[in-house]
């Protein structure tokens, strides 16, 4: 049974604009699925979509075989982590109490949650000795995205939403960057949607791509092996 499941998808937005109709897709188990097309395109709306953030108008999406509408939010925080761009930190809490943030929510203890974020901190390359007290001004761009994915990593979620994730770091630290969150993907069997609109990104992370155009309308999906072949 795939993951996430897309059915007849649609979302207007109050204004009357139609960022996604008609969308069929299913994410597979274990998978990345890059989402892939034009700014405007739907790609963050079909994203949000599945942890709730945006509502459907019609058709639904089913997680874990459940339709997300009927899923308490508690529980989806605790299946899906959530990725985006400029990462959304909160600056006034220290970069353990950021990665802590769900953990709290679900009341874990003093002990667990700090075994944890040390335990995510090394897995994202950040030293926790040096990194858990730091505040997100006090990192660079590249590091806030490292404690940006830990923090979303917290409770072992088997899903993963990412929405440009890498798209503020330079192209140096970003390749970095992709090559270690190809790993950990790997190593934790985690489900992920990636956003991005470099196609590189897609290319290098997905097992499949999802070619989208405006209105959310899927033009093309495809296994990045077949599309490198090409
Ligand atoms: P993408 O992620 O591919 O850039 P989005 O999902 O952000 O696309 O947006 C799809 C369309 O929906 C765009 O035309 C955008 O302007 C519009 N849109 C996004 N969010 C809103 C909103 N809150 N209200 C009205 N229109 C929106
Ligand atoms: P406070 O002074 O408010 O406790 P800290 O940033 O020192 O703020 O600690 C916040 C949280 O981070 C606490 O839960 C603490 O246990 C945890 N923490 C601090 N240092 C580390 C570390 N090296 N590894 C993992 N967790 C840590």
């Amino acid at each position: 049974d795939p993951v996430i499941r897309f059915e007849a998808a649609r979302k207007e937005y109050p204004d009357g604009t139609v960022a996604v109709e008609g969308l069929d897709l299913d994410v597979r188990e274990h998978e990345l699925l890059a989402l892939v097309g034009p700014s405007g395109c739907g790609k963050s709306t079909i994203l949000r979509m599945a942890n709730r953030l945006v509502e459907l108008t019609s058709g639904r999406v089913l997680v874990e075989g459940t339709d997300v509408a009927q899923v308490d939010p508690v529980r989806l925080r605790r299946r899906i982590g959530y990725v985006i761009q400029d990462v959304g930190l909160f600056p006034h809490r220290t970069v353990a109490q950021n990665i802590g943030t769900v953990p709290a929510l679900l009341g874990w203890d003093a002990r667990r949650t700090r075994s944890r974020t040390a335990e995510l901190l090394e897995l994202v390359g950040l030293e926790p000795g040096t990194y858990a007290r730091r505040y997100p001004h006090q990192l660079s761009g590249g590091e806030r995205q490292r404690v940006g994915v830990a923090r979303a990593l917290a409770v072992d979620p088997p899903v993963l939403l990412m929405d440009e994730p890498f798209g503020a770091v330079d192209p140096e630290g970003r390749r970095r960057l992709q090559q270690e969150f190809w790993r950990i993907q790997r190593e934790l069997g985690t489900t992920v949607m990636l956003v991005t609109h470099d196609i590189d990104e897609a290319v290098r992370l997905g097992d499949r791509i999802a070619v989208l155009s405006r209105g959310g309308h899927l033009e093309q999906l495809s296994d990045a092996v077949e599309l490198l072949a090409r």
